[in-house]
């Protein structure tokens, strides 16, 4: 076994080596230096493990320590063509950003920037000036603040208004979203305490007249995001709500969720609460998502009456829960856009991606198809089929789509749905009948190029392993 031990190359031979050089000259001495140490190490434990092993020559353990430095020193996000269909899904970072956002981004990323500080008097200014005026001019409220993401929004909203006193919260409204993020579970972190009332299918204004007490201290809406109670089923509408509101000096907070700055409809989605309509229906406060609807960077913006924003922007969570200057410039970039709703459709990628007439989408189909199927690697069909809107929003409408079914006859959907998961670009699409499914209505036309060529990569033998090559001596 020791003279197994002994045929180990030492790491000095190792690194003269042609792969390993050229590493060392892309990445660094060090780094590589360490790869190769812990190679080494995994490589002796394997050998003192077992019998009969052979060293591989230094040559081809040089090839393989370097293929697997290489794979280790892929960033660990990687870039994903959605062909999901799901416009925004939560796994794949939700909405993409604009041209212009990624500029601004671009612009302010290297340097320093004037993040609070006003550069006309030199003073130092609030964080959020150079977006607020922007938040209360699309949406008619008085003042705006813009945290981390919508649940910050909503526990520093609750722990600034409402801390040790009650929240009236319709049952119909207790809204769990992907998991981690349970409303009840939310208001409690806040410390604001959690009045349910009315019943899953039906709760009134009356309800919620009836439940005020010494101790309320606001009245909570939540937009039903990801479901929708239908059949006999009612909800206060947020005008009723508000008066409520009036006659007891509380404040009505809105959680409205995606963040829809103009109506959808004439994209075929209805039902989406619009920040503007709601602070025009009186609603104190009106929280939501940047990266839903709204189509920008992640965050959570605030808007509504000054003295509660002001209360809020006080808070000490304010800080912990407060955005950068990649953020903020995103999100700065993205809102200029809606100052024209059709500049907005043009440059915001989601709402473009809504408004892609099902034709579009058919005749890039048309023109994809062949080219894949000329690879060689799977033959691809068009189909029409549907697809939704994701991340939280739109529960029960979907929207036509055109899709390439993709099959293989040497390989299972689920097997080519991991080739192309694992190659570069990375693509994930989904599986339907056994057949892999790229939906169109998720991928923006510039990225035509890049996923025919991800089918063609494997065509390459050894292409894109899925994993890391194992240290494995054999
Ligand atoms: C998505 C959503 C949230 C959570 O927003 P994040 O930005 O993901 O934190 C909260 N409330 C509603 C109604 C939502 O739809």
């Amino acid at each position: 076994m020791s003279n197994v031990l002994r045929n180990i190359p030492s790491v000095r031979e190792l690194l003269e080596s042609p792969p390993l050089k050229s590493l060392v000259n892309r990445v660094s001495h060090n780094v590589v230096v360490g790869g190769v140490r812990r190679f080494l190490d995994d490589l002796r434990g394997q050998v003192q493990g077992t019998t009969g092993i052979n060293i591989p020559s230094a040559s081809e353990l040089a090839e393989r320590i370097a293929q697997w430095i290489a794979v280790t020193e892929q960033q660990p996000l990687r870039p994903v063509i959605n062909a999901t269909g799901i416009l925004l899904h939560t796994g794949l970072g939700r909405a993409p950003l604009s041209d212009a956002a990624i500029a601004a981004v671009d612009a302010i990323a290297a340097g320093y920037a004037s993040v609070e500080v006003d550069l006309a008097s030199g003073e130092r200014s609030q964080r959020v000036v150079a977006v607020e005026s922007l938040l209360t001019r699309l949406t008619g409220a008085e003042a705006a603040a813009v945290v981390n993401n919508n649940a910050g929004a909503t526990v520093l909203t609750l722990a600034a208004l409402a801390a040790g006193r009650k929240v009236i919260v319709s049952r119909g409204q207790l809204i769990e979203i992907g998991g981690s993020y349970r409303l009840p579970e939310v208001m409690s972190a806040s410390g604001a305490v959690l009045r349910e009332v009315g019943t899953t299918n039906k709760t009134r204004a009356s309800d919620y007249a009836a439940a005020i007490g010494e101790r309320t201290a606001a009245i909570l809406r939540v937009h039903t995001s990801n479901y929708k109670v239908v059949g006999f089923a009612e909800e206060a509408p947020l005008t009723d709500l508000v008066a409520l509101g009036r006659r007891h000096n509380l404040p009505v907070i809105d959680d409205i969720g995606s963040g829809a700055l103009i109506d959808l409809v004439p994209y075929g989605i209805r039902g989406e609460p619009v920040a503007g309509q709601s602070v025009a229906a009186g609603a104190d406060l009106v929280l939501f998502s940047g990266d839903k609807l709204l189509g920008g960077p992640q965050c959570g913006i605030i808007v509504g009456r000054r003295t509660h924003i002001e209360r809020i922007v006080k808070h000490p969570l304010m800080r912990a829960l407060r955005v950068d200057k990649l953020t903020l410039a995103a999100l700065a970039a993205t809102l200029q856009a809606y100052r024209d709703p059709q500049l907005a459709e043009r440059s915001i990628p989601v709402l473009s991606l809504l408004a892609t007439p099902l034709e579009n989408l058919r005749n890039r189909a048309e023109r994809l198809s062949p080219q894949i199927s000329a690879t060689g690697v799977a033959i691809a069909e068009v189909i029409e089929d549907e697809s939704y809107v994701g991340g939280g929003s739109v529960p029960s409408q979907t929207m036509k789509t055109i899709c390439l079914a993709l099959t293989s006859k040497s390989h299972q959907a689920a097997q080519l749905a991991a080739a192309l998961r694992t190659g570069k670009p990375a693509v994930v699409g989904r599986i339907k009948d056994n057949r892999l499914l790229l939906d169109l209505r998720s991928v923006a036309p510039k990225f035509d190029v890049a996923l025919v060529e991800a089918v063609q990569a494997l065509a390459r033998p050894h292409a894109a392993p899925a994993s890391p090559p194992e240290p494995n001596p054999a």
